[in-house]
């Protein structure tokens, strides 16, 4: 087995490498920094050990040889170990004392290199590192506070003689020194200064400055430092997407929460999974389909668990479904229905039960069967709807929702309105994070709703709803949190 240094990249986790994910997806142990993106662990086999050796305030540091000894030992073991760094493990990552450590142990290694923040980060705020007939080449170079942390002093007047791009990381307690002494050393005062902070994340913030104002310009750690007429340039894209600087919450289920997400992440949001609520699949036995005209389906849940449940443990698949009419409440759960490699014959002109209903024909015959996989506890509509049309209709539960336990200090974060909006895309979303929450928080974030059934819900709950989706899908929610939120003048 080997011991892989992966570089996370500088925080966006869409820039780990395709090779940094196959490793991670492949670890027993996983040794990492305080600066990796929480979703990048979710990459990790559940069972895999992980080891946080980053720092914890009020918890002396580990010690670079105890990480070192750490890599070691596992790695003797014969485990797949990772060492999961931020930025590039090479680049001031302190990666080479850790191979250096493998190599004398005889302790097999490799490594991943990874974007580091030197240009991702200046990337992200629209600067080119090297951009033609304004600079030809870049140094990255360390601004340590502390000399005795690094093994040579920096010459910075030899810096500034060389000119071209300087990039300067962790030197943001420093600035002011070191753009004193690089003026020192022949660098006009006028020379743009650019200062990176959490670059590529959602929190991103760049400071515009010269070399002559830096110093009282507010830098503030962990930033990227641009020196050079580069830092003059400004090809803004992140920090201008629509969304950008907007945290939204997303109440769905982990397993159901991606697509709402990346939708939100793409266009700029920061984007926090608070699950409200948890599927949890219920025992049942398939009833002999061969009695049913229509198979209906609520939710993209629902054909999960009829499949995953139901059919493959009886030994059947989407053959056994043949001789049935299958009608879907909306898009996402025929989408889902596709992926079995079926087709939706029945799908309403709007999202809900109500208009789903409206769809269905009259039964060719009085008393013909329509089975309705969903929830435990689900509104009445269709099955009472239905009966009243003259179809013989059978409820399946297939899965219940149950009310998640999430993350603590999110949860908090909400309760004080530290959040720009709520998202809910199911009237069980609503309930189950008002019983988290407890009272309405104060103030009451913009809170959008996917349709009217969620909104009277919330409504219901003392929320007040401030969008809601004109079409009752993830995209149409996505659409009213986009007209409500956006940042005015952007995108
Ligand atoms: N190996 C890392 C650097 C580690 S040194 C890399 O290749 O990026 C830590 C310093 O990196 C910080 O002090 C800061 O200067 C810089 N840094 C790390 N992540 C950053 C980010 N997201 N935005 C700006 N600077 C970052």
């Amino acid at each position: 087995m080997t011991v892989s240094l992966v570089g996370a990249g500088p925080g966006d986790p869409g820039l780990l490498t395709v090779r940094g994910a196959e490793v991670l997806g492949r670890a027993d142990v996983v040794v990492y920094d305080r600066l990796v993106h929480p979703s990048l662990l979710e990459l990790v086999p559940p069972d895999a050990e992980r080891i946080y050796v980053g720092k914890t305030p009020g918890r002396a540091e580990i010690e670079q040889a105890d990480i070192n000894a750490l890599l070691v030992e596992h790695g003797r073991a014969g485990r797949a170990v990772v060492r999961l760094k931020g930025g590039d493990p090479f680049v001031f990552g302190r990666g080479g004392e850790e191979a250096e450590a493998l190599s004398a142990s005889g302790v097999a290694f490799e490594v991943v290199p990874g974007i580091t923040s030197a240009i991702g980060a200046p990337a992200y705020a629209g600067i080119p590192v090297t951009h033609r007939g304004a600079s030809t080449h870049f140094t990255v170079v360390t601004g340590h506070e502390d000399p005795a942390k690094d093994s040579a002093d920096v010459d910075w007047e030899a810096l500034a003689k060389a000119g071209g791009t300087l990039v300067i990381l962790m030197g943001a307690g420093r600035v002011g020194d070191i753009a004193a002494r690089l003026v020192a050393g022949g660098r006009s005062p006028e020379t743009p200064v650019a200062a990176v902070r959490n670059g590529t994340r959602a929190d991103q913030g760049t400071v515009r400055a010269t070399l002559a104002t830096i110093a009282e310009a507010g830098v503030r750690a962990p930033a990227a430092i641009v020196v050079g007429e580069v830092a003059g340039l400004d090809l803004a894209w992140f920090e201008t997407r629509p969304l950008f600087g907007r945290s939204v919450v997303v109440t769905r289920a982990r397993e159901q929460a991606s697509e709402l997400r990346h939708r939100l992440e793409g266009l700029g949001a920061d984007v926090i999974e608070l699950p409200a609520i948890a599927i949890e699949p219920l025992a049942f036995d398939v009833p002999d389909l061969d009695g049913y005209v229509w198979l209906v389906f609520t939710s993209a849940n629902g054909v999960a668990a009829f499949f995953d449940r139901g059919l493959s443990p009886a030994g059947l698949d989407a053959r056994a479904l043949a001789g049935l009419r299958l009608a879907a409440i909306g898009p996402g759960t025929a989408a889902t229905l596709a992926e079995r490699g079926l087709r939706t014959d029945l799908l309403p002109e709007r999202f809900v039960a109500e208009s789903l209903l409206e769809a269905f024909p009259a039964p060719a015959a009085e008393g013909e069967c329509v089975l309705l996989a969903r929830a435990e506890h689900a509104r009445d509509v269709l099955p009472a709807g239905l009966s009243e049309r003259g179809y013989a209709v059978d409820v399946l539960p297939v899965y219940r929702t149950v009310t998640a336990t999430p993350d603590a200090d999110v949860l908090d974060r909400v309760r004080r309105g530290e959040v720009d909006a709520l998202t809910f895309t199911s009237s069980s979303t609503v309930t189950n994070l008002c019983d988290l929450l407890g009272d309405v928080p104060a103030p009451q974030p913009l809170v959008a709703s996917i349709g009217p059934v969620t909104s009277k819900t919330l409504l219901e709950r003392g929320l007040r709803v401030d969008v809601e989706a004109t079409e009752h899908t993830i995209d149409g929610l996505v659409d009213a949190l986009l007209g409500a939120l956006r940042v005015p003048g952007r995108g």
